[in-house]
């Protein structure tokens, strides 16, 4: 089979990878020259632009920032809709907003290419283990047809729904982990200012009710202070603001995430878009100094 992908970013790269390992021919498109390097170092085969990688494809997976570049990728003139075969399954795995995801649907099924919404969760360390957790949203007969493909990539792997579904489900996943991390931001700078040290401090939360996969991976690198992405706080920015149109068109009320989603716009504001979105921490830390 083969697999055009299209995004070989911090999470792209190592997802790519699975594939060509679990013996797919793998054709990636990067904007980076550096990333498309990366690939063929490891046996996959690179191409020159997006129609070249989806040329002769049975599937195409993106692992694009947001919105403009997925739009830019599938409805370009060299873009993917307009160079797929007919018969074509696309699984866009980026975070994006749901309406994206169902425009992207409605436009491909007009080509006969079947369209999901897989965004992930887990993070680089997960894309690298193959364990994230997969929400997809789209038509179950595509959910079958990417099982398999899916399942060289995570090991959580649910449809959650119709188009766009995958992208709901993701920007709720999105509201609280960012919800965690100020809270464990908070605990580091409470422990601290009272002269109780965080390691062990933090050690006992994670082994207690309030221990979570975001204390036992980053506990210690924030104590460190050492935020290197990772997840940028720029994209977790662009999925705050996801989840609060998501909250808006819904029509509800969801006090908490408009509050961290403030927290994350002062990282970025702060100059912090490129760290981790641990670096969280710093703007708890300023409001206290
Ligand atoms: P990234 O910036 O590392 O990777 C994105 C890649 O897309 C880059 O290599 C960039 O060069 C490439 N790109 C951009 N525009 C392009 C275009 N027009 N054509 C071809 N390539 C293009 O970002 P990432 O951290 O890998 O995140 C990708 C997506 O996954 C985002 O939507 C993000 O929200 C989501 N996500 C990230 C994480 C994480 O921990 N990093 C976890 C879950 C989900």
């Amino acid at each position: 089979m083969n697999i055009a992908f299209v995004g070989l970013g911090i999470m792209g790269s190592p997802m790519a990878a699975h594939l060509v390992r679990a013996g797919f021919t793998v054709v990636g498109y990067d904007v980076s020259a550096e990333r498309l390097a990366a690939l063929a170092a490891i046996g996959g085969k690179t191409a020159s632009g997006v129609a070249e990688a989806v040329a002769g494809a049975d599937v195409a997976i993106t692992m694009l920032p947001d919105s403009p570049q997925v739009e830019e990728v599938a409805f370009g003139e060299d873009g993917l809709l307009a160079h797929a075969k007919p018969g074509l399954l696309y699984i866009d795995a980026s975070t994006i907003k749901p309406e994206t995801s169902r425009k992207v649907a409605q436009e491909a099924a007009a080509r006969d290419v079947g369209v999901l919404d897989a965004p992930v969760s887990g993070g680089e360390r997960g894309a690298v283990d193959g364990t994230l957790s997969i929400m997809v949203g789209g038509r179950a007969e595509d959910f079958q047809a990417a099982r398999e493909i899916l399942g060289h990539l995570g090991t959580t792997i649910v449809h959650v729904g119709p188009h766009g579904a995958g992208q709901t489900v993701k920007a709720a996943n999105q509201l609280v982990v960012g919800g965690i991390y100020g809270l464990v931001a908070e605990a580091i700078v409470l422990l601290e200012a009272s002269g109780v040290d965080p390691g062990p401090g933090m050690d006992v939360l994670a082994g207690g009710l309030a221990g979570s996969r975001i204390l036992d991976l980053k506990r210690q690198s924030m104590i460190k202070r050492e935020f290197a992405p990772g997840f940028r706080i720029d994209l977790h920015h662009k999925d705050m603001g996801i989840a609060v149109a998501a909250a808006r068109e819904a029509g509800v009320s969801l006090p908490l995430t408009g509050l961290v989603a403030q927290l994350v716009a002062a990282a970025k504001a702060q100059g912090h878009g490129s760290l981790d979105h641990s670096a969280l921490l710093k703007v708890i830390e300023r409001i206290n100094s």
